[in-house]
């Protein structure tokens, strides 16, 4: 661990749920600052074992394998979060979906890999999250078709910053920082100052083109540069137009701001689908949320309540130490 030189505080960070996890927090007892930073990682590997579709024994992937046959009854807290997901398709009429997977598996972005037209258009049909039957009573997930799959890749890592943030708050800890991949929550301020994030140039890993102050709140980035691969100058990435089963190209990167983070990271997912005018649309109506979009061209558009803060982020090289 390191102490950043001053007593109380820790950061540190680790690779889980295929990211790069950050948790940096504040307790004047450094056995508890011990405690927090342990409690984080330890709940991150917790619901990565649940959730993610790479790991067999996970209670996803056995909805995967079984849901098609018959109702499968899933623990309340997957219910929960599927829930939230169908509710945030319901919000976006569809472009966020859990589904998306029934096509979005056919891409290998590692190696390269995507169906081609016939595969692509054939898995599509699968992709609905009103083929998803969740049923409140039973507690069970139905698949309505056979060789439909879900996947939480745009919801589960904002869920678990929110379950660390509790947590940490139940430890009396609050100051924190907890990112997973491009979700973070932050809870009071960094050595007497706000925490401060910055909104990464799409088109250059070093650069960034906005750097938002943030007290109390989550911001999610969806980008097209996290996974993608490039074939006859088409960038084939893994956020997925449900409608399409092609990667959305309306824009480079949506940022989201909001109260927690299992909603900004849905948002971000889902605005990065809508694309400008629909996702900026959206955002503007929801109270409390807030968007920093980059446009195909690389140009930035903010939400109606962050313009007046334009001229404060604008020109602005590198988020503070
Ligand atoms: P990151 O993975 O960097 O946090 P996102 O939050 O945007 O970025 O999540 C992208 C992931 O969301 C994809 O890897 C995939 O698992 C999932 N996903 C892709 N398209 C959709 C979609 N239309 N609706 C819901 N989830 C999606
Ligand atoms: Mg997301
Ligand atoms: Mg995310």
């Amino acid at each position: 661990f390191s102490t950043n030189g001053m007593a109380g505080w820790l950061k540190k960070e680790a690779d889980i749920m295929g990211t790069r996890i950050v948790v940096e927090l504040y307790h004047q007892d450094p056995a508890v600052a011990q405690q927090g930073v342990q409690t984080v990682l330890a709940e991150m590997r917790r619901i990565d074992a649940a959730m993610s579709p790479f790991i067999d024994s996970s209670e996803l992937s056995l909805v995967n394998r079984e849901a098609a046959q018959q109702p499968v009854k899933i623990s309340a807290e997957l219910f929960r979060l599927l829930r939230r997901a169908n509710r945030v398709s319901t919000l976006t009429h569809g472009a966020f979906d859990i589904t998306f997977a029934s096509v979005g598996y056919l891409y290998d972005y590692r190696r390269g890999i995507r169906p081609d037209d016939e595969q692509r258009a054939r898995a599509t049909t699968l992709v609905n999250y009103h083929q998803l039957q969740l049923n409140e009573v039973q507690q069970t997930v139905h698949f309505v078709k056979s060789g439909m799959r879900i996947d939480l890749g745009g919801i589960a890592k904002g869920y678990a910053v929110d379950r660390c943030m509790e947590l940490l708050e139940q430890l009396d800890i609050h100051n924190a920082l907890v990112r997973a991949g491009g979700d973070s929550r932050v809870s009071g301020e960094r050595w007497g100052r706000p925490w401060s994030i910055g909104v990464r140039d799409p088109r250059d890993r070093e650069g960034v083109v906005a750097v938002i102050p943030l007290v109390d709140v989550a911001v999610s980035t969806s980008g097209d540069y996290e996974r993608f691969f490039e074939r006859d100058g088409v960038r084939y990435h893994h956020i997925i137009n449900p409608r399409t089963g092609d990667s959305a190209r309306e824009l480079q990167s949506a940022t989201i701001i909001g109260s927690d983070a299992t909603t900004t990271d849905a948002l971000s997912t889902s605005v990065f689908v809508l694309g400008l005018q629909d996702g900026m649309k959206l955002i503007n109506r929801l109270p409390g949320i807030d968007a920093i979009l980059v446009d195909n061209h690389g140009a930035l558009h903010y939400s109606n309540d962050l313009e007046p803060a334009r001229n404060l982020h604008s020109g602005v090289n590198g988020p503070s130490p």
